[in-house]
């Protein structure tokens, strides 16, 4: 997850009931090139929309970080594979490991895996009720595919709530904020307590995740993090989809390599960087749940 489908870049087996979002399907509105000027705003909102960015997370003990680097040693001088990382990580965190799945192909692959080599692995993916429909229909293919039930997890504020509180159309003004409260607070919630979570980050998604490694303490969220396919190429990814005939989202064959929620993401032309269609027209690259 980001949680945010990669393809080109990641559901539970406890079922929880999946939030409407037919209000947001009704029109897709892309991220201006300049930032609007901020309307009249409500008055600032509860704890979970105001917490502060980049709170610090818990340390690892040191003995855990030493087993997470020699761990991660290991899957370096073997080269993974996924399906061992994957193994490890539910079996050594069980059953506090979750799998973060945005639906976007790398984690449908890691559903895959996961329900071959670690089928009690708890899927979770982050409603910002700003997902585009062709990713929910995604998460229903995989959903019939292997009877898996993702949990949502879902922001403080509905988008109505947000714009009334924050002004319309805050992810052009102010995608930090945007992300931050419909992306990395739930996610800071729903891994609180939790012991590992699983990723699709690959190495060569961007520079910001080049030294991604395979198994590591995750200081960000405060809890160990496992990326199975961090040496996988787009290459491998879609090798292992047409192999295993893996459901995925359509608009990977819509010129979407890397799909997030509908107001910040567009196709990308030929020779365009896969992420390029990602907040496009500003300078932002990453979510914040990977940095
Ligand atoms: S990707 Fe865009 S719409 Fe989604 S949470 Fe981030 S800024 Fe908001």
């Amino acid at each position: 997850m980001c949680l945010e489908a990669e393809d080109g870049e990641g559901g539970s087996r406890d079922l929880v009931a999946v939030a409407p979002h037919a209000a947001v399907e009704a029109g897709r509105e892309p991220v201006p090139r300049r930032a609007a000027p901020a309307p009249a705003a409500e008055p600032p909102g509860p704890a979970e929309d105001a917490a502060p960015r980049g709170a610090a997370a818990p340390a690892a003990p040191a003995w855990e970080m030493a087993e997470l680097a020699a761990q991660n040693a290991v899957f370096e001088r073997r080269g993974g594979p996924a399906e061992d990382i994957v193994a490890w990580a539910a079996e050594r965190y069980r059953p506090e490991a979750v799998l973060a799945c945005s639906f976007g192909v790398e984690d449908c692959v890691l559903v895959d895996i996961c329900f071959r080599h670690a089928p009690d692995v708890q899927i979770f993916y982050l409603d910002t009720q700003l997902l585009f429909p062709e990713t929910y229909e995604a998460r229903d293919r995989l959903v019939a595919r292997y009877g898996i039930r993702p949990v949502p997890v879902l922001p403080a504020l509905t988008p109505e709530e947000q714009a009334r509180r924050h002004g319309p159309a805050l992810w052009s003004r102010d995608p930090d904020l945007c992300c931050h409260m419909r992306k990395v607070v739930p996610l800071e919630g729903f891994l609180r307590g939790r012991r590992a979570w699983i990723t699709g980050v690959r190495r060569d998604q961007a520079p910001s995740r080049a030294g991604a490694p395979f198994v590591g303490w995750d200081q960000r969220f405060g809890l160990a993090k496992a990326n199975p396919l961090a040496a996988w190429s787009s290459r491998d990814v879609w090798r292992y989809v047409h192999e295993h005939d893996v459901p995925y989202c359509s608009l990977h064959d819509q010129g979407f390599p890397s799909i997030g929620c509908w107001p910040c993401t567009r196709a990308v032309g030929p020779g365009e960087d896969p992420r390029a269609g990602r907040w496009s027209g500003s300078t932002k690259t990453e979510c914040g749940l990977h940095a």
